[in-house]
């Protein structure tokens, strides 16, 4: 998309758009008014503001405003104006390990597709799991009253790192079949929109801190505790990527120099001690070859002391590592999430604790708390970042238009209702 040059009219008038715009997707509806008070923007331009917005379709003056109550002054009622829904919308998609998972939101900040596939080897399968997505988009798209010419962007969450400079999906190291793909190439030939490719902790990351438990905090550090580890940063509201795209992966640091080996080449990273596949591998002897990371869950959660002590010492390793990563990063707050997180208070309580041991006494407190979008963060995080591309759209909380979408997590002391509360019709 084309950006004006700072400091033209241009780029001064897109601003302010962007400013009003922003007014009423915090408050679902508005008087120019509100929009002269709450911008700071004078009258006139405000109002010229607005009659081009509504021109374009992308704000309308809403049906229940004949009838609100007088204004202060005994003036006229006032006319409220709010976002007009279909006016635009974003498309978000992630790869998962086992799953494809694709949402759309339209740029009222209203989830209104959430859907995920049949299991199905992703990693293994980039054709087979590129045309389910594609499949998926396109009955996402029809079940929403979006046009496909008013998906203003879309976001694609994959579990390789990501450049800013080459954000294709090239990393045949972590997922072999996916070494040839392009797919913001893919996407973006099918869709006709911008297609923007993140790292999946990345953009949970990105979700959390624009959707979730993050939301009030301008810098966070994410770690994903899922079959392997993975870790997002978060400065100043923006995803921080790093030289190569890495920044964060705090998965393979080495914690034991005489453990196992790692997939990674190296011996004892963070993820051959603390991650998913590590655990459950060390419950197979007793539970049998099966065991996921959901039936370990399950087992701590009905009290079986095994399952509860690995979480418990998967969470002191990974406490010492973040006291290391808060030491340098000095963030704001530390967020839980991947398939990990929804064993709650075992978990993010030795994580805690070994945090607050291990922290040199010279440094800050550091809260930690699980994350509140569970399974969707990624998904989340994709919109969030085709959004971030739009410069008339506010990166506020959606509202979940989508009846039992909510993923609760266990032990979850912060999780809030905001979610549900959507805005008035
Ligand atoms: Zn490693």
């Amino acid at each position: 998309m084309a950006r004006e040059a700072p400091g033209s009219l241009e780029s001064l008038r897109a601003r302010n758009r962007a400013r009003a715009l922003a007014v009423l997707q915090r408050r679902g509806a508005a008087s120019q008014a509100d929009i002269v008070r709450e911008t700071g923007l004078s009258r006139t331009t405000v109002s010229s503001l607005v009659a081009e917005l509504l021109e374009e379709g992308i704000v309308v003056e809403r049906a229940d405003s004949a009838r609100p109550a007088p204004s202060p002054s005994g003036g006229r009622p006032a006319t409220l104006l709010s976002l007009e829904p279909s006016s635009g919308g974003f498309i978000g998609v992630d790869f998962g390990r086992e799953i494809v998972r694709v949402a759309i939101a339209n740029r009222a900040g209203e989830l209104l597709v959430d859907a995920r596939s049949d299991r199905l080897e992703v990693a293994h399968q980039a054709e087979r799991a590129l045309a389910v997505a594609e499949a998926m988009v396109s009955r996402a798209l029809n079940e929403t009253e979006l046009q496909s010419d008013r998906v203003l962007g879309a976001g694609v969450a994959v579990s390789a790192p990501v450049r800013a400079d080459s954000p294709e999906f090239a990393s045949g190291v972590i997922f072999p079949s996916w070494a040839e793909v392009n797919v913001a190439e893919f996407f973006g030939g099918r869709l006709g929109v911008p297609v923007h490719v993140g790292n999946d902790a990345n953009l949970g990351a990105l979700a959390e801190a624009t959707f979730g438990v993050g939301r009030s905090h301008r810098d966070v550090f994410y770690v994903m505790l899922s079959e392997g580890i993975g870790g997002g940063v978060i400065i100043d509201g923006r995803i921080y990527l790093g030289h190569a795209g890495a920044a964060g992966e705090l998965g393979h640091i080495v914690v034991n120099p005489d453990g196992q080996i790692c997939r990674c080449g190296n011996r004892g990273c963070l993820a051959t001690v603390a991650g998913g596949a590590a655990l459950t591998a060390a419950l197979r002897q007793i539970h049998g070859p099966h065991m996921t990371v959901d039936e370990l869950i399950t087992l701590s959660g009905t009290g079986d002391q095994g399952a509860t002590r690995l979480l418990t010492d998967a969470g002191e390793a990974v406490g010492r590592v973040l006291a290391g990563i808060c030491g340098v990063l000095d963030p704001e707050l530390v967020i839980i999430g991947g398939e990990l997180a929804p064993a709650g208070r075992p978990l993010l309580d030795s994580i805690t604790n070994s945090l607050e041991r291990w922290i040199s006494p010279a440094s800050g407190h550091y809260p930690v708390a699980l994350g509140e979008l569970g399974g969707k963060a990624e998904v989340l995080g994709a919109i969030a970042l085709a959004m971030s591309h739009v410069p008339d759209q506010t990166l506020a909380p959606l509202a979940d238009r989508q009846p039992n979408a909510a993923e609760p997590q266990q032990g979850n002391r912060r999780a809030r209702s905001r979610r549900a509360k959507s805005r008035p019709e």
